[in-house]
């Protein structure tokens, strides 16, 4: 007879495992399956190693620059297959923590492919081989079968979506899964795409040497921040070297001898011709909905996700969907955050449905990137009336004892309440910064508290302040 089970969970990424927990410290018998690795893509192939990655880059750029603060570092180099390897290992820890967890928490784990039918989970062998460099599964996994849930939680992710006439082929046009893993730097790169993703591989690639181009069909890198934003961080990857291109688009990809020849029709319609090592094609993601038996059960899908209420269900009663699978934006938090909130209102427990709004996104490029909350554009569209602060790095101490005086902090608030409605910033570690501004929306704060909250000195986040002094036409240091 087939194990049951309260909740079964597909899928092993952040929004999957983080559900799986969840709805076994609530009490459910719970399982989770997974066909590749335990941990999904964050753990695997994107947040973490993409991490690990920048690390060894940003290490590598201070070690060039030491002269800059009375150091020297003779022979500065680096070796390709360790920087990969480091990033590796620090994936493999983590997906060892994930088993770990939901061991302590008493998840079964079944290793294999899942499909749904009418209250089964039917998991078979996968389908594919797992891709390399691979985690076992636990030891303890289940295997192939026929389980019974009362509650199915899909969370099964996302993969590179490809675009006609820039197909992958794993070898000289990369998604992200190559291009996480190279063998060595190429020599050149074409980068189609500047997405957070995008972003974060041509700065990588750069930093280590690589002559790098970006190719944007929208009018500004990194689409959706702020215009003002992108355009500083364009500034400054320009200064470091970067080449890029927006409102073009690639036209033609083929062999040519030292590798791919590329045509980028560019902004006016002139085209441009250039051979690269390699292109990475950052073009999106799309959902993974197909052969899990979802159509037959009449669950509705569109534009590629599921669609789903703000608590994960679908339009069929016991079938729910968290994560990249349910839709933008296609991050790990937000993933999490869904399939906490998922379990949560199957139990029966009082949940406010995600607001979607105050979802702060991060790009860990150079110089980083971070918001929270409505652009200035986005927010005068909405008919707001805006009243903006701005304030550069360059006026902070600690920035410019860093030797990181590049940055700015931008916040916008609505004129006629205070309430503030959007942060954004570029610059060194704003990627941590953010979360302030994310706690600050959370609790619906106005001018009035930020402008009286203390932020100790010296630190970056002196910067915050500043920007929304600057919004009240208070600001100190400028
Ligand atoms: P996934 O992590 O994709 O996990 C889904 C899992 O389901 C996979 O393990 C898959 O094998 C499994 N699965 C699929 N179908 C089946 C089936 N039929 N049976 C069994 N198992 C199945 N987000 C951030 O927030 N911050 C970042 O810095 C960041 N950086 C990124 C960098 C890169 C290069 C990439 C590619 C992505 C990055 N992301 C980042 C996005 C982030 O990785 C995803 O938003 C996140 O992994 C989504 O989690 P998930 O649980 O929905 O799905």
């Amino acid at each position: 007879m087939a194990q049951a089970y309260d909740v079964i969970v597909i899928g092993a990424g952040p929004g999957g495992y983080v559900a799986a927990i969840r709805a076994a410290q609530l009490g459910f018998r719970t399982a989770i399956v997974e066909r590749e690795h335990l941990g999904g893509i964050c753990l695997n192939w994107g947040c973490i190693p993409t991490k690990a990655l920048l690390r060894s880059a940003e290490i590598y750029r201070y070690m060039q620059h030491a002269s800059d603060y009375g150091l020297s570092a003779a022979n500065v180099g680096f070796d390709a297959s360790r920087v990969v390897a480091r990033s590796r290992k620090i994936a493999a820890q983590l997906n060892g923590g994930v088993a770990h967890l939901l061991k302590k928490n008493k998840v079964d784990v079944i290793r294999g492919e899942a499909r749904i039918a009418a209250g089964e989970v039917a998991v078979a062998a996968p389908s594919g081989k797992p891709r390399e460099p691979h985690n076992p599964p636990p030891k303890n996994a289940l295997g192939e079968g026929l389980y019974k849930a009362k509650h199915i939680i899909v969370a099964t992710g996302a993969r590179p979506r490809a675009l006609p006439g820039l197909e992958p082929d794993g070898k000289d046009v990369w998604t992200y899964f190559e291009a996480m893993v190279p063998a060595a730097m190429p020599k050149s790169l074409l980068v189609v795409g500047s997405g957070a993703i995008g972003i974060e591989f041509a700065s990588f690639y750069h930093a280590m040497g690589v002559d790098v181009t970006v190719v944007e069909i929208m009018p500004q890198i990194l689409p959706a921040e702020d215009a003002e934003i992108a355009a500083l961080a364009r500034k400054h990857m320009e200064k470091q070297g970067l080449k890029i291109h927006t409102e073009a688009k690639v036209t033609a990809l083929g062999k040519a001898a030292g590798g791919i020849a590329c045509t980028v029709e560019l902004k006016g319609g002139a085209s441009e011709k250039m051979t690269v090592e390699k292109v990475i094609s950052a073009v999106g993601v799309t959902g993974n909905v197909e052969n899990l038996g979802l159509e037959s059960l009449g669950v509705k899908i569109g534009r590629g996700v599921i669609e789903t209420d703000g608590l994960g269900r679908t339009n069929v009663p016991g079938i729910y969907a968290i994560g990249d699978v349910a839709g933008g934006p296609m991050l790990a938090h937000k993933a999490e955050h869904e399939g906490v909130l998922c379990v949560e209102a199957i139990k029966g427990l009082a949940v406010h449905p995600l607001d979607k709004s105050r979802i702060p996104g991060c790009t860990y490029c150079h110089p980083q990137i971070a918001s929270v909350g409505l652009t200035e554009a986005k927010a005068r569209q909405e008919g707001h009336e805006v009243r903006v602060g701005r304030f550069p790095f360059i006026g902070n101490g600690k920035a410019i004892a860093l030797g990181e005086a590049e940055g700015l902090v931008k916040t916008v608030f609505d004129e006629k309440t205070g309430r503030l409605l959007g942060a954004h910033m570029v610059g060194a570690e704003v990627t941590e910064l953010i979360q302030g501004f994310v706690i600050a929306m959370n609790l619906e704060t106005t001018e009035e508290e930020l402008i009286h909250a203390v932020f100790p000195h010296p630190t970056l986040s002196e910067a915050m302040h500043e920007s929304v002094l600057d919004a009240y036409g208070r600001v100190i240091h400028m």
